[in-house]
């Protein structure tokens, strides 16, 4: 199949679909400017292993690590806008076709974009909250707090801790993970992956969940094989082609 063909076949399979739901990855968000993880040459772990800066354990033992290096990147991605994917799926949404939403993304993009069913299961950077009372802060707090050198920021109520709203290597998974897991089973007949490498468990296991599965990423992935269509391409074009076909049809 040439690239007209998969396009044609993704919005083909889209249209047949009565439980089509999305899964994206970091490669959503490159056309924006953030980096994804494991692209060779601009990948985030080519320069610093988010594990030794951004874990809970980081967290926990070296606050001033995670806040100057690993927080310190949180919040240039905060700063960023959505692309030309995520407005298209959020045309996909309004347009009836798209149940739902699961990311892995921490950026917030899909949200500012406007997709409305959308579940962020790797968190997000709107808040923040205290480790020891749980009280929640908005994000700027914490970037504010860091940029006047109070590290790590702490709780005006109990003087604990606070941390970003996302979870970090080492943190368990939220309930909205298995909220859309379970979602998932009952009604996906069709996923789209968008710009994920699909290493990351337990998220890379949802795509069993699905009846049949399309893939659009720009290296392969251990789903290719599994998937009826896999479009190497990137992300912002693919899928304004897909909605401009299924408004032209
Ligand atoms: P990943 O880096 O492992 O994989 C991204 C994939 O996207 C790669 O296979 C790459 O080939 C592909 N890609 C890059 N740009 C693309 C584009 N424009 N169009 C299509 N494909 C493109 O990312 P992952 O699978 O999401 O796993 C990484 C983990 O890192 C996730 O858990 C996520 O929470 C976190 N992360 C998030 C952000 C973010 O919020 N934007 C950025 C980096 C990492």
């Amino acid at each position: 199949m040439d690239y007209a063909e998969q396009i044609e076949r993704i919005a083909g399979l889209i249209q047949e679909s009565t439980g089509f739901y999305v899964l994206t990855g970091a490669g959503m968000s490159t056309e924006s400017g953030i980096p994804d993880f494991r692209t060779p040459g601009t990948g985030m772990w080519e320069n610093v292993d988010p594990i030794k800066t951004s874990s809970v354990e980081v967290l926990r033992e070296n606050p001033r690590l995670f806040y100057e290096v690993g927080f310190t990147r949180f919040a240039s991605i905060a700063m960023a806008e959505p692309n030309d994917g995520h407005h298209a799926l959020v045309r996909l949404e309004k347009m009836g076709y798209l149940k739902g939403m699961v990311t892995q993304n921490i950026d917030g993009l899909h949200v500012k974009a406007g997709s409305k069913k959308i579940w962020e299961v790797h968190g997000h950077l709107r808040s923040g909250y205290c480790m020891g009372c749980r009280k929640g802060y908005p994000f700027e707090t914490l970037v504010h707090q860091v940029e006047l050198k109070r590290i790590p920021p702490v709780c005006h109520n109990c003087f604990d801790m606070l941390r970003p709203h996302v979870v970090l290597f080492g943190d368990p998974m939220p309930p909205l993970f298995f909220e859309a897991e379970s979602v998932l089973q009952a009604n996906c007949d069709l996923m789209l992956v968008a710009g994920s490498s699909l290493v990351v468990y337990p998220v890379a296991y949802l795509p069993q969940l699905a009846r049949r599965l399309a893939i659009i990423n720009l290296e392969p992935t251990e789903y290719d094989d599994a998937a009826e269509v896999v479009v190497r391409e990137k992300c912002g074009r693919a899928l304004t082609d897909i909605v401009r076909l299924l408004e032209n049809s």
